[in-house]
């Protein structure tokens, strides 16, 4: 049992001083005290925030970020021009580059207010195509990462078995990617024992798209995963690119989030990354259906995707957490600000998310995406109360951009003021100070790493 006094915290119901939190062994929370007067606590000083959890990453992308920013020969540049840089960028990793990526990645997430990542894991198998010795060599990896740095994980591997809607054959540079139903069903099987009884990790799938996988392989894959963890979290690309709603409407005669909706029970475990191009009436009926919208915003932004009809969405009480997706920028309160920036530019007025009169926007985006995160990631994190995980997010309150701030205020301080220096001064996660004086504990190794990894893969 561990014992905390944060100076000023916000909790479920408000900002609040002198806050006793209580830690188990596991790094839960057993109990929370205001106005505590406790003098045998360790403090933890500045503002303090619950940890946010980030719904959307693929690790590796870390590593290939600013390297898709020169136009290509033919000019024409858009996602599906990205796509083929990530690719040739993913046919060269090794298992341990694959690790070393995702550690230094998961100590930034760390460094930037993120205390759980739900990883949509896509990189399976060697570059020929074949499995490892170990199926789930690389899932491994990811988890590794995640051990050393302290961030929690819902991991999420990825079923890609097809190139396109209609059961297409997928194309050869696609093969690191794939399984067929058996294969990936023995994948889950063996990942399964290293997710029972921890509070920080659970196990879900990710069908990539609806044009990697056909109806009766996601009906499959929602079988196998309840037959493990009956609920568990059901992650799914979905309405990112035009081009993808219009092959959809050719296939289906439907769009893609509108299909999902009719073709599966979608509920509170699923999180529906992007659904960008969506008609007002998929927003309501996805807004009606306690699914998680995964908004990326930073990513979309990189990627041309599409503005998510967030204002609409939002007023209709839908759910949404945030993702850092290609990690072009991995910083939680930039992309809250990107998020509510993007409706601003689109509709030419002001605090539009913030949902009523006088409310903070900050405060109000913040609250709701640690909430749609740590439902999307199907772990209790996301809020400083008992049963939840203790990852705390301190705050610097002698930062300048912070200077006289407190609450609220501090809260639209740090998410809508960009400085050079990150006011997160000191970050906790499972009750472990993982982030101190700006940085992750073991910064320096995790850099040295991933540099001598990425010196050997961009050479190549
Ligand atoms: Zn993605």
């Amino acid at each position: 049992m561990r014992r905390f006094l944060l100076r000023h915290a916000l909790l479920p119901d408000g900002w609040h001083d002198d806050v006793l939190v209580e830690v188990d062994a596991g790094g839960m929370i057993t109990a929370v005290t205001p106005q505590s007067t406790a003098k045998d606590a360790e403090p933890v000083g500045g503002i303090t925030l619950p940890g946010l959890p980030n719904l959307h990453s693929h690790a590796f992308q870390r590593a290939m970020a600013g390297l898709a920013e020169r136009s290509g020969p033919a000019g024409g540049d858009s996602f599906w021009t990205w796509r083929e840089t990530m690719y040739r960028f993913a046919a060269r990793l090794t298992p341990e580059d694959i690790e070393a990526i995702a550690t230094q990645l998961y100590a930034e997430m760390l460094q930037a207010g993120y205390t759980a990542v739900a990883e949509f894991h896509y990189v399976h198998h060697q570059p020929d195509g074949s499995a490892y010795d170990d199926p789930a060599e690389l899932s491994w990896r990811v988890l590794a990462a995640a051990d050393s740095t302290g961030i929690a994980l819902t991991h999420l591997p990825v079923l890609y078995r097809y190139g396109g809607f209609g059961a297409r054959a997928p194309q050869e540079r696609q093969r690191r990617f794939l399984h067929d139903a058996p294969a990936y069903a023995r994948l889950l099987e063996r990942l399964a024992p290293a997710f029972r009884d921890r509070g920080d990790r659970r196990l879900g799938i990710a069908p990539h798209s609806l044009r990697a996988v056909s109806p009766e392989l996601l009906d499959q894959a929602l079988e196998m995963i309840d037959a493990i963890d009956n609920g568990a979290p059901v992650h799914i690309h979905i309405a990112e690119q035009t081009a993808e709603v219009e092959d959809c409407i050719a296939w289906s005669g439907r769009r893609p989030v509108e299909w999902l909706l009719d073709h599966c029970a979608v509920g509170a475990r699923w999180c529906l990354v992007h659904a960008t191009h969506m008609t007002d009436a998929e927003t309501a009926r996805l807004a009606a259906s306690q699914a998680v919208a995964g908004l990326c915003p930073s990513t979309e932004a990189n990627l041309g995707d599409g503005i998510f009809p967030a204002v609409s969405y939002l007023a209709q009480d839908g759910r949404f957490g945030i993702g850092s997706d290609s990690h072009i920028g991995v910083h939680a309160a930039e992309d809250l600000r990107l998020l509510e920036y993007g409706q601003r530019l689109l509709h030419r007025g002001r605090n539009l998310l913030a949902g009523r009169p006088e409310r903070s926007t900050g405060r109000r985006l913040f609250d709701a995406a640690c909430r749609g995160g740590a439902q999307a990631l199907g772990l209790k994190l996301g809020a400083i109360t008992s049963g939840c995980r203790a990852d705390f997010v301190c705050l610097d309150e002698d930062a300048p951009a912070l200077a006289g701030r407190r609450g609220d205020a501090a809260l639209d301080a740090w998410i809508f003021t960009s400085t050079p220096q990150s006011p997160i001064r000191e970050v906790y996660a499972g009750g472990r100070r993982v982030v101190e004086n700006r940085r992750h504990v073991r910064a320096g190794d995790y850099a040295a790493r991933y540099r001598e990894a990425l010196d050997r893969i961009l050479q190549e």
